[in-house]
């Protein structure tokens, strides 16, 4: 059967996901309209879409309302790193409370589907593991990550009232950790921080003694798991987990990055930042059931795909960074 062709919103999609996500839906033939106000992201990601007929680029802060038509809106616009999220907290839970009531109300007016990137960080530091989608979660609500678990958590509240109060079709997903190209170089986060430092024969910086963990997504896997929910049976709205259950301790990354690389490396120790989850790996049985998804690149396959991708860039094409421990340790001289 012929797919039907949509009007598609995408925010954030010049972020590391929103832009895989423009990809695959500009290949799929839809009509697809990115908005962006380019705060965690640049051009870089998105300029080989520029100009295709079927794909047009806003830039827009989705704190403020924004006018469309549309059948359907993917929200990712928010900075997902810590470093990003914890730069202006008040705006990082404004961008996920009011940008989730500006496109519910643009979703309510266009009769669109809405979908939200939620963040496994909604179960906070977890005290059950793996984490199924019934755990209420173990957030600390006045830590410095809250803006992010707590807004995340508010958009959450917001869908389902939107759903419940106004018959808004959503879909939520909760997304765990998720690497692969276009990761933005200096945002801290743990792939790409280790990517860089090892291309460079630097120090690898482990927060803490390193056994916390983690379980990392290949990119493609995500987009795959967002498509098939956003086109599921309107029986199921979510939220559901999205992300690969290989469990990895932060200094098992670092020596799988070094492997990779070939890196001189050697491993260094930095404080453990604040209210950072000890453990976490998500329960997918529910996607598995549901949208018959589950991951299908290994860690190892990933990394390399993404360590070709961080040799590739220009580095001196993306914004420097800013103050803070991750950032020093990649600053050049
Ligand atoms: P990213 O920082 O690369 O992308 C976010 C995009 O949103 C950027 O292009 C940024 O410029 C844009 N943006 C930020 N504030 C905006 C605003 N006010 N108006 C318009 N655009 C704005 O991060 P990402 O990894 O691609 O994350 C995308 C979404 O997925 C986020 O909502 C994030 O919370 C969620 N998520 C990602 C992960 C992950 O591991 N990558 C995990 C959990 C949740
Ligand atoms: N981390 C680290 N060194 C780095 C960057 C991050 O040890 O240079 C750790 C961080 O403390 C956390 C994990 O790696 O335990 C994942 O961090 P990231 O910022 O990628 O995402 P999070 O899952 O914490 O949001």
């Amino acid at each position: 059967m012929k797919q039907r062709l949509n009007r598609i919103l995408v925010t954030g999609g010049a972020g590391f996901l929103g832009s895989h996500l423009c990809d695959r839906l500009v290949e799929q033939g839809h009509d697809v309209i990115c908005v962006d106000n380019f705060f965690t992201s640049q051009k870089h990601n998105i300029t080989h879409l520029i100009g295709k007929p079927n794909f047009e680029l806003i830039r827009h802060d989705i704190t403020h309302p924004l006018w469309l038509e549309v059948d359907e809106v993917y929200n990712l616009a928010c900075p997902a790193s810590p470093v990003h999220y914890q730069y202006n907290p008040i705006k990082t839970t404004k961008v996920s409370v009011v940008g989730a009531i500006n496109v519910l109300g643009l979703g309510k007016r266009c009769k669109a589907k809405v979908f939200q990137a939620s963040t496994s960080e909604v179960y906070g530091d977890p005290d059950i593991h793996p984490q199924p989608e019934s755990y209420r979660g173990n957030v600390n609500p006045i830590g410095v990550r809250a803006c992010y678990d707590e807004g995340k958590r508010a958009a959450e509240t917001l869908f389902f009232d939107y759903h419940r109060s106004n018959g808004v079709n959503i879909r939520v997903v909760r997304i765990f950790n998720t690497y692969g190209p276009r990761m933005h170089p200096y945002d801290g986060r743990v792939v790409s921080n280790f990517i860089l430092q090892a291309l460079r024969d630097e120090d690898i910086t482990l927060y803490g003694d390193g056994s916390q963990t983690r379980s990392f997504c290949y990119v493609d896997d995500l987009i795959e798991g967002f498509i098939r929910m956003m086109n599921g049976p309107d029986d199921f709205i979510g939220p559901v987990n999205l992300g690969n259950p290989d469990e990895f301790t932060i200094k098992e990354l670092a020596q799988i990055v070094i492997e990779l690389t070939g890196a001189k490396s050697k491993l260094t120790y930095m404080p453990m930042p604040d209210d950072d989850p000890t453990q976490r790996q998500p329960d997918i049985a529910l996607a598995k059931k549901r949208l018959d998804w589950q991951p299908t690149i290994k860690l190892r396959d990933g990394l390399v795909k993404t360590i070709e991708y961080f040799k590739s860039i220009d580095l001196n094409s993306f914004r420097q960074p800013t103050d803070h421990t991750a950032h020093k340790s990649s600053e050049r001289g």
